[in-house]
């Protein structure tokens, strides 16, 4: 076998998996001439974007019309022979051949949930044959940084059965140096925060919602943010120098009509931005996730210009990670922080192009999971492959988080003393409080 023909992809097939709330998804496996093997699953979300990448799903009564039969059969019988006998190493070219063989806008006639399996499992595959860690392959030598990661360690909205509007309510350990110290500090203040929650509100308190965060009876955003307050300080650390802290609003299923639906009232654009930027007075609130619906561009930009500095303004279901929909958003300011999940968009190439537009536009770029997720850590590997600032996958519980985080902590220990934890980066693009 000539040297190069290693990498020639030989074999793909999709198989069956199933993701963290027992809903049936897409794992790709892709294989080399050279023997090596790359596979991924992808994840789904619940609160998604209008504009995402679109599943296949069987609909029908098997599995309350989840299944993926026509995925796989698609994966299996479209795309696998038109792959086999490329380079595993041309993820552009193959992620072309994937939009190629789909033809649609949202990924709707393969489904977003195969683009998104057989790309990443495509990086593997040629990461794998390279002899390579992924986030090597993928960033090269570069790739060193840690990112903070942003635990949901109270969760609201549709991720949980409790009455909080608000989606997620995130710990952000800014002063440690590394990522083991950071989870370290975080694991405590959950415990802490369990503790807390289970007195206050009863032991049913502490049952969790799909994130790993707890789903306690409360009402406000400002209850949750100040039991992770109390939370902080009772694990012995201090709100500021220790921990920041971060919403995502998740605010595309509060509106209503013009409205927002929030905490028993229904709030005008103007009276939401206040109560953000009264939070954003009081907390240490360094990040904010789609504020406003994802139609309301309005929303956005106000908040973002009155908390510019302070606390970074971030669209999840406003951008979709589509690079067209970032580089809109950079020129209106509609935001200063872009959330990339790679199955919104569907391949690895585009999500890439998304993260170039918002570095272009000096927008932070954080890497993220999805409310159902695998044991795939794909997204820790990319996150240092793209030296992303943050990074977001739940609480520090459940297999599949725990799977990202455990795997951010063996980059960190393979870089040995070449990683850099990026707290001080992102303490030096904002100032919270
Ligand atoms: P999803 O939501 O994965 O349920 O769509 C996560 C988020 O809004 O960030
Ligand atoms: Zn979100």
């Amino acid at each position: 076998m000539a040297a190069e023909d290693q990498f020639t992809i030989a074999r793909v097939r999709g198989l069956l998996a199933l993701d963290s709330r027992g809903n049936p998804t897409v794992k790709a496996v892709v294989e080399t001439k050279g023997g090596s093997r790359g596979w991924a699953l992808s994840p789904s979300g619940a609160s998604k974007g209008a504009r995402e990448a679109v599943e296949l799903r069987d609909g029908g009564s098997r599995w309350g019309g989840k299944g993926v039969g026509l995925a796989l059969a698609k994966l299996n019988e479209v795309v696998a022979p038109r792959l086999v006998g490329l380079d595993s190493r041309m993820q552009a070219a193959v992620d072309r051949l994937l939009l190629a063989l789909d033809g649609t806008q949202n990924k709707s006639r393969i489904g977003g949930n195969v683009t998104t399996a057989v790309s990443l499992a495509t990086a593997r595959a040629a990461a794998a044959e390279s002899g390579l860690e992924l986030f090597e392959y993928l960033g090269g030598p570069g790739a060193r940084f840690l990112p903070v990661p942003l635990l949901n360690v109270i969760n609201g909205g549709v991720h949980a059965g409790n009455e909080l509007d608000f989606q997620e309510f995130m710990l952000v350990p800014v002063g440690f140096d590394s990522i083991a110290e950071a989870l370290r500090a975080s694991v405590e203040v959950y415990k802490v925060l369990r503790g807390m929650l289970k007195d206050r509100y009863g032991a049913s308190a502490v049952n969790v919602g799909d994130e790993g965060g707890f789903a306690p009876p409360m009402r406000s955003a400002e209850e949750a943010l100040e039991a992770l307050s109390k939370a902080i300080r009772g694990a012995g650390y201090e709100l500021g120098p220790d921990f920041y802290l971060g919403i995502d609003a998740a605010a595309s299923q509060l509106k209503e009509g013009d409205g927002y639906r929030v905490e028993g009232r229904l709030l005008d654009r103007g009276a939401l931005t206040e109560l953000y930027v009264d939070l954003a007075s009081r907390y240490p609130l360094v990040y904010l996730e789609d504020p406003f619906a994802e139609d309301d561009p309005d929303g956005f930009s106000v908040v973002t210009r009155r908390l510019k500095g302070r606390t970074i303004v971030v669209g999840d279901d406003l951008f979709v990670t589509r690079a067209d929909l970032v580089l809109e958003g950079a020129e209106k300011g509609l935001a200063t922080g872009v959330l990339i999940k790679v199955n919104q968009v569907g391949t690895l190439t585009e999500a890439l192009e998304t993260i170039t537009a918002a570095r272009d536009h000096g927008m932070a770029y954080i890497i993220s999971h999805r409310s159902g997720d695998t044991e795939d850590p794909f997204i820790a590997d990319l996150a240092v492959a793209t030296s992303a600032i943050m990074i977001k996958t739940g609480a520090p519980a459940r297999s599949e988080r725990t799977a990202k985080y455990n795997r951010l902590l063996e980059i960190e220990a393979i870089l040995s003393g070449s990683a850099r934890y990026s707290a001080s980066r992102l303490k030096g693009i904002v100032k919270p409080l």
